[in-house]
């Protein structure tokens, strides 16, 4: 087996002799521990009967230990200088593909369906570039991709994010949508030494299996998450002052206070309570009763 590629030593000889320069503002920590690799390999409990969608493969640390458990990898990189070099390090895998692509341009639905619909499960597993993690994990989770789990590394706060329950600081509208398409779980926390450069903070890899069915029935997605954006908006205001700015799309009428007053009391939710101490089940009675009370 090929020496691998995360350690300082073998990462520094191959960007010097690429004449590499980090672009920070593509989110470029690059790994240089293989435990952790190993770890999060693990974590994505990958078999040959899977198929993987790395995220900005960089160098190449990552992809390679999947291309040793995984049975197909097709990796996203945004940064054309380093398609020499990936094509140097990852020559001994013939399972490995690199599609040139911002991923957030990227249509990864019928990337999965020309290239990976052979295989009973996709995951994604990825060390996110940092600038952009929420939005790439909310494309993939919106997309409704026919994805089995994302075992992804981001920053330790955004992880956070994610995890929180109602009633803690990190719980937010990124909690909510998180939870709603999936079960989240910490599967490893990751100091900033482990990176070159190492980037200003620590990080987390967490595992996101996809759930089957939304925990809640939702009369409409894109108003629920509207609600939940609103009721978020100023955290120190309570949910009746947050909600009755509340903008309503899909040609429902602007409310009055009266009329979230009312939704509430209907709902048994005292609007004097902050957006944090919701569940996403009085979330989505909330958003019901409103889009059932004022859709025209
Ligand atoms: N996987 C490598 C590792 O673990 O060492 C590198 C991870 S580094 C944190 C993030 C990678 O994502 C970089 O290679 C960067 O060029 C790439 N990248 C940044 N923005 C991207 C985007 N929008 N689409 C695809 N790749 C991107």
């Amino acid at each position: 087996m090929p020496k691998d590629i995360a350690t300082y030593t073998r990462t520094q000889d191959i960007l010097k002799r690429h004449g590499f320069s980090f672009k920070k503002s593509l989110g470029q920590n690059f790994l240089i521990d293989p435990n952790i690799l190993h770890s999060i390999t693990k974590a994505a409990e990958l078999s040959k009967d899977d198929a993987v969608i790395e995220i900005g493969p960089g160098i190449g640390a990552l992809t390679e230990h999947l291309a040793r458990t995984a049975g197909q990898i097709v990796a996203y990189e945004i940064d054309n200088r380093l398609l020499p070099i990936l094509d140097e390090t990852l020559q001994p895998y013939d399972n490995v593909e690199v599609i040139h692509e911002d991923i957030l341009e990227a249509d990864v639905l019928k990337m999965i369906t020309e290239k990976l619909s052979s295989y009973k499960t996709i995951k994604v597993v990825a060390n996110l570039p940092y600038y952009v993690t929420t939005p790439i994990v909310m494309k993939l989770l919106q997309a409704r991709l026919p994805l089995d789990c994302l075992v992804i590394m981001l920053q330790k706060e955004v992880g956070e994010r994610m995890v929180a329950s109602p009633g803690s600081k990190a719980y937010g509208s990124l909690s909510i949508a998180v939870q709603y398409y999936t079960d989240v779980h910490v599967a490893l926390k990751v100091p900033k030494t482990v990176f070159v450069p190492a980037p200003q903070v620590d990080s987390v890899v967490l595992r996101l299996d996809r759930k089957l069915e939304p925990p809640v029935t939702i009369r409409d997605e894109n108003f629920f998450f509207t609600v939940v954006r609103t009721a978020f908006a100023k955290r120190r205001k309570t949910l009746l002052n947050n909600l009755i700015s509340l903008s309503v799309p899909n040609g429902l009428p602007a409310l009055s206070k009266a009329d979230v007053q009312d939704t509430l009391a209907l709902g048994a939710i005292d609007g004097s309570r902050r957006a944090e101490t919701l569940s996403i089940a009085e979330f989505a009675q909330l958003s019901n009763l409103l889009y059932e009370r004022f859709r025209p």
